[in-house]
């Protein structure tokens, strides 16, 4: 009898399990919270998964590897096909191997050796990487790759500091922003290395520029605009102001943004003026409030989908001053409870609807005739 009814019940749970791969219609995307680096999964109708980055190393690694876990879980998966190194910042690598004791990862890419040598990266690139792509598949990718994912047209725009030359379909345009583009200082570091993503599902198109910097962003995006337009930008570099020019954020034209900043890095000033200025855009989305935004330059509230541990009485309106470039901000104090993640579905024609599980607030962007605009 009680066998009946294990057997019974583990039915269901398969029966379950196939309608959901059955019945999924959308692409999702699950931006997760980790602290102010970067996770993002996506996850199209046929279930093959790609993820981009994982989070933080050192004594976070554990907390964001169980946080991009939790994710896979919720969408159903039972390993991650493809997993994307941007860079070999340890905001981005640092829960690699982590995660892949939770989930089996089928294929890695990444843009080859690192630029900038740190022990951390040089020791994980050195031992840890080759164990675990020896189990796997490596690929190196080059700007103008394709990743073959069932159900998405996956292009790689940029990779170890090398951007595309000839334009990606829908792109080719010239670029009225560049006339203004003032190039900043050289960016000698891994975040100019970034592996850009173009991500198509039907009409509906993502840019993932990882953390890629204002130059290279000028070097991809004039004299014309190699990438097109896209739906959705999640956004670069954690929303701060040495990536996020004018010629790429405006001339995608993004309709909405999605940022994937920590509490003290990203959103400063420059940054949110530049996003929240782009035309077209409806929505700005932040995955914490960040004291460098202050309240002046943040979202509502209920765009954010987490907030300040120490939550002061009052919001200042000015935003935190940031430490001057290349110093770090003095440490944000570390987060290990309970964090939430933006669930996107997108469906073909274009729609997206955007989900904050902290409060569930959710929106839905319809697609936009840009001929009657
Ligand atoms: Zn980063």
């Amino acid at each position: 009898m009680r066998a009946r009814l294990v057997i019974a019940i583990a039915g269901l749970i398969v029966g379950t399990a196939l309608l959901s791969a059955q019945a999924r219609r959308t692409l999702d995307i699950y931006v997760v919270d980790v602290e102010g680096g970067n996770a993002t999964l996506f996850v199209p109708p046929s279930g093959e998964s790609v993820l981009i980055d994982a989070g933080n190393g050192g004594p976070q690694a554990a907390r964001d590897a169980a946080r991009i876990f939790d994710a896979t879980r919720d969408a159903g998966l039972t390993q991650i096909d493809h997993y994307i190194t941007t860079h070999w910042h340890g905001d981005h690598f640092g829960g690699l191997a982590d995660l892949a004791k939770l989930i089996p990862i089928k294929a890695y890419y990444d843009h080859g050796p690192t630029v900038q040598p740190q022990p951390a990266a040089t020791e994980f690139l050195d031992t840890i990487y080759p164990a675990l792509t020896a189990q796997a598949k490596r690929t190196i990718v080059k700007p103008g790759d394709r990743i073959a994912v069932k159900g998405l047209d996956w292009r790689i725009f940029a990779s170890g500091g090398q951007v595309i030359q000839s334009s990606l379909p829908g792109g080719g345009g010239r670029n009225p922003f560049c006339a203004a583009f003032k190039p900043q200082d050289p960016d000698p570091t891994e975040n100019a290395q970034s592996v850009g993503s173009l991500i198509t599902f039907g009409k509906f198109r993502v840019v993932h520029p990882g953390d890629l910097t204002w130059n290279k962003e000028g070097e991809l995006m004039c004299p014309s605009n190699r990438l097109g337009t896209a739906d959705l930008l999640i956004v670069g570099h954690h929303g701060q102001s040495i990536s996020n020019s004018e010629v790429m954020v405006h001339a995608l034209r993004p309709r909405v943004e999605i940022i994937n900043n920590g509490t003290r890095k990203g959103g400063q000033p420059e940054a949110m003026r530049i996003l929240m200025s782009s035309p077209g855009l409806e929505d700005v989305w932040q995955m914490h409030f960040s004291l460098l935004s202050g309240q002046e330059y943040t979202v509502p509230g209920m765009f954010i989908a987490n907030g300040i541990d120490q939550q002061p009485d009052v919001m200042p309106i000015g935003a935190w001053t940031a430490p001057p470039q290349g110093q770090q901000a003095p440490p944000a104090p570390v987060h290990n409870g309970k964090a939430y993640w933006f669930k996107l579905s997108a469906q073909q024609d274009g729609t997206l609807t955007v989900t904050n599980t902290r409060n569930n607030f959710t929106k839905t962007y319809r697609p936009v005739n840009l001929s009657t605009n």
